[in-house]
């Protein structure tokens, strides 16, 4: 495994995802060959449903909240290719975890579109069927950078739905946080193309910084409304090590509403799924619908069915987990279906994780306490 490097701005230090020693990875001899599946629940009683692959730990993009560049420069070393998951192992592994209940595939990263060939592995995981014969709610997550190409073959490769992230519509501010000095027009057009292919219906996501982009967000509200897009706004996590996170630069969802409401009266909707990690609302006059995604000011572990996997194939069990599980190893040897079936599902079994929850019970601080946390570039949002 290649050793990563992970800084902060004040020190310099060679971290590697680890796997947890604590557990085992593979079922112990006297368990039972398969684990119960379509039921599986953790220690807290959440149902495994829902899945997020990252497919590349690369991104053309250097979002300071995400991939900064003073640590992702020119000499850090992603992963090489030998170690990412094949298009086959991944939906190899998606279909076992489907098995276990995952209804829903996130395709993320890095930047997902940077991974060749990927409308292949769209068209492979879009054949999977639940027990009961249905599709899989199938979605991916992009800058935009590449969807104005892209859009049409990602549809006839069988991709339902695309989320775009973007942070503002000022080209000078979105230049900025991107920090590659990419137009937004680009990503606009991207969304465009994405609607005019079917992607729909497309979320848009925005990180919203304090200070920095917080003066976008009634710009965007009065862009995205009455066009289908529905629009997200995402509270600055304190995820990884390496975006130097500071709670001051938190705009809490709850202000955001209060400004957009402010201009175009809101009313609140009912979650539309069991897990939604958005509080919905709808605006009064029937142009459609925001979220916001409250993930520092109102924690939402208690309904969290998601899993992440890695590039190169390991479980995670929370987006702020500092240790990943390696399937790699069984995806790679003669694990047979039934044993890597087991080994998910006591993984997800073990799983106590609960870190929002946790962080809103502790005094606001600068998020650096406790072991180093995983990266979002590498296990994606
Ligand atoms: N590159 C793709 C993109 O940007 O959409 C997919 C990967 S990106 C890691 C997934 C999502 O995580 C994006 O919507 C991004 O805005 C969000 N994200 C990254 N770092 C974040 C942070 N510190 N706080 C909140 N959201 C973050
Ligand atoms: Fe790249 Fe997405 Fe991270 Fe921005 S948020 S640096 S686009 S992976
Ligand atoms: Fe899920 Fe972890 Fe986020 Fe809580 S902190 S909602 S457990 S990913």
């Amino acid at each position: 495994m290649p050793w990563r490097r992970a800084t902060d701005r004040s020190m310099s230090v060679r971290v590697i995802p680890l796997v947890d020693a604590r557990r085992p990875v593979v079922a112990p001899a006297d368990a039972p060959a398969q684990a119960p599946t379509g039921s599986l629940l953790d220690r807290l009683g959440r149902p495994l449903t829902d899945l997020r692959i990252s497919v590349t730990d690369r991104c053309n993009f250097r979002c300071s909240y995400c991939m900064p560049k003073e640590v992702f420069d020119k000499d850090y070393r992603y992963l090489p290719h030998a170690d990412l998951l094949s298009f086959e192992e991944i939906t190899r592994v998606a279909r076992l975890f489907v098995q276990h209940g995952v209804r829903k595939i996130r395709l993320t990263g890095g930047e997902p579109l940077l991974r060749k060939n990927i409308e292949g592995l769209v068209e492979q995981l879009a054949q999977l069927r639940t027990p009961d014969g249905k599709a899989l709610d199938l979605t991916l997550t992009t800058n935009g950078s590449l969807l104005a190409r892209k859009s049409k073959a990602l549809k006839a490769a069988g991709l339902q739905r695309v989320t775009v992230s973007l942070d503002g519509l000022d080209d000078a501010v979105f230049r900025a946080m991107n920090d590659v000095d990419f137009p937004v027009a680009e990503v606009l057009a991207g969304i465009e193309a994405a609607q005019a292919a079917g992607l729909g219906p497309i979320k848009v996501n925005m990180v919203v910084k304090r200070g920095t982009n917080e003066q976008e967000i009634l710009p965007m509200a009065r862009r995205f409304r009455g066009t289908g897009v529905v629009l997200r706004f995402i509270e600055y996590m304190d995820v990884g090590a390496t975006n130097g996170w500071r709670m001051d630069e938190v705009l809490p969802s709850a202000e955001v509403v209060a400004r957009i409401a402010a201009e175009f009266p809101l009313v609140p909707l009912e979650a539309s799924a069991p897990g939604e990690t958005a509080q919905r609302w709808a605006y009064a006059d029937g142009a459609g619908e925001i979220g916001v995604i409250s993930s520092v000011t109102q924690a939402f572990c208690q309904d969290c069915s998601r899993a992440r996997l890695s590039t190169e194939g390991q479980l995670y069990l929370c987006l702020f987990a500092s240790r990943g599980h390696d399937l790699k190893p069984l995806l790679r040897g003669d694990a047979s279906d039934a044993q890597v079936l087991s080994a998910i599902g006591h993984i997800w079994q073990g799983r106590a994780d609960r870190y929002s929850e946790l962080r809103a019970l502790r005094e606001p601080d600068t998020g650096d306490g406790g072991p180093r946390r995983v990266e979002m570039s590498y296990i994606g949002g």
